[in-house]
């Protein structure tokens, strides 16, 4: 296992469209050192998710995992992991949340995102089986994060206003005289 770099908002890689899996690919043994390097990668930087194009890697790989106490972002409930091969996103609930969001691309920075709250994901396992979840709330803003990683998208696209785009402390401030919630 080893831990990799990773790339920041500027690298042309994190602005592609990710190649996506085939079901043999998923099952060599470079996708599972892939897999285990992004958790190292992930768990060493305190993430709570990862993309394969974020270590430079342009394939359709995603990783999602809230430890249950995160320095990140400490309001977020624990999760079960997620590996994700080829994702596809379904909107189930077009009522859009905000949540403050930060991106180990974008380091330093948080910006503020309202997406829609309620989702259904469709991916291959890390065994290549067709999986399908629903995931809402605040892991849904986390799942849409990441996945989008794999389609060369990044959270600063999606802040409506440069007034919701601000350094980490200050945020911090912001947040802690009025209610909010964090992510990344
Ligand atoms: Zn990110």
């Amino acid at each position: 296992m080893s831990v990799h770099q990773i790339i920041k908002m500027g690298h042309p890689t994190l602005r592609l469209k990710a190649k996506a899996f085939t079901k043999k690919e998923i099952i060599t043994k470079e996708t599972k050192k892939l897999i285990k390097d992004m958790f190292q990668t992930m768990t060493k930087v305190g993430g709570i998710g990862l993309a394969a194009p974020q270590i430079n890697v342009s394939k359709q790989l995603a990783i999602i995992e809230l430890p249950s106490e995160s320095k990140r972002y400490p309001e977020a409930p624990a999760s079960e992991t997620y590996i994700l091969f080829n994702p596809k996103v379904k909107i189930l609930d077009k009522k859009f949340q905000g949540f403050w969001e930060g991106c180990l691309s974008v380091p330093g920075l948080r910006g503020y995102v309202e997406r829609p709250r309620k989702i259904e994901v469709s991916y291959l396992d890390e065994k290549a089986r067709p999986q399908k979840i629903i995931v809402e709330d605040f892991l849904a803003t986390v799942f849409q994060h990441e996945l989008d990683h794999l389609f060369g998208v990044l959270y600063v696209d999606k802040i409506k206003s440069t007034k919701l785009f601000a350094y980490e402390d200050e945020v911090d401030h912001l947040l802690s005289s009025k209610k909010g919630k964090l992510l990344d």
